[in-house]
């Protein structure tokens, strides 16, 4: 019988992996960031990446935190970079911990093209981004033959907090029947609005999912029109999800995890729906 690890690439000194953890269950790891997590001399983490996963970390291991929590400033990207650098010339393993795929809405790319211009060697490892991962343990399948042939991962903010006016709303909405939205819970008023006036129907299903995959997990169903009313009154809070699109019908069929709980599940969820 083969060992896990045994097939992967060695941790080398002076390197440093960016590594993406998955959204919080530390069943959702790869292999080769749990391979990393043993392995690092030094790891820099960012606030999404939770102490389940960082419990694995050796005794030796230096945790260094690299995000925001509290309203507290946070270190700049350019200070990340640099600190990164830093330790990879310290001939150290370093270890990048992303939430989710480093390479989306993560800044990875930032961060890995810093270590290029500093000559730095380093390796990237995908991680199960929010939108997959999230969406799975909610059970909406991310595309459905009935539903969808296209779904959009998209950004609620931008660099400077505001909702991007580098997305074009009105193209996604006719594009995409199902949109993920990141990072939207404090521009869903506005972000909800520009979908209805794109000729998204008010009555499409709406679901939020918030700290998806991990013990504290919470799912609102709702639709475009009652969304803002049924946030109000829910304990939804971020990081969490945003899900538009008929997919959101078939958690009648796939919640699993609220099977697990006593949910009876019913094998037509789309029953009633004109397809
Ligand atoms: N690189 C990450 C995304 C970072 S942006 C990834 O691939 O998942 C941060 C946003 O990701 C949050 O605002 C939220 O929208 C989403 N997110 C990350 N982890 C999440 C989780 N466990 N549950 C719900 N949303 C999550």
């Amino acid at each position: 019988m083969k060992r896990f690890f045994e097939p992967l690439a060695a941790f080398e000194p002076g390197w440093v992996w960016l590594v993406g953890a998955g959204p919080g269950d530390p069943g959702l790891l790869s292999l080769y960031g749990a391979h990393a997590i043993q392995q690092a001399d030094v790891i820099v983490y960012d606030a999404l990446v939770t102490e389940d996963i960082l419990g694995f970390a050796g005794p030796g291991v230096e945790l260094r935190y690299a995000g925001k929590r509290g309203g507290k400033p946070s270190p700049s990207q350019r200070d990340i970079s640099e600190t990164l650098v830093e330790l990879a010339r310290e001939d150290k393993r370093v270890l990048r911990l992303k939430g989710g795929d480093p390479f989306v809405f993560g800044r990875g790319g930032e961060e890995a093209l810093a270590l290029v211009e500093a000559g730095v060697p380093f390796r990237v490892v995908p991680g199960i981004t929010a939108g997959i991962g999230g969406l799975a343990y909610a059970g909406i399948a991310a595309t459905h033959r009935d539903i969808n042939h296209a779904i959009a991962f998209v950004t609620g903010h931008d660099a400077s907090g505001a909702v991007p006016d580098t997305v074009d709303w009105a193209a996604l909405s006719k594009g995409s029947p199902v949109l993920v939205v990141y990072m939207a819970m404090k521009h869903w008023p506005t972000i909800r609005e520009r979908l209805i006036a794109a000729g998204r129907p008010a009555g499409e299903p709406v679901a939020f999912v918030c700290e998806a995959t991990t013990a504290g997990q919470q799912v609102l169903e709702t639709t475009l029109a009652a969304s803002l009313e049924d946030l109000a009154e829910s304990a939804i809070k971020p990081p969490a999800i945003v899900v538009v699109g008929g997919s959101v019908r078939l958690r009648a069929g796939l919640d699993w995890l609220g099977a697990m709980a006593g949910r009876t599940l019913t094998a037509d969820p789309l029953a009633g729906v004109k397809r």
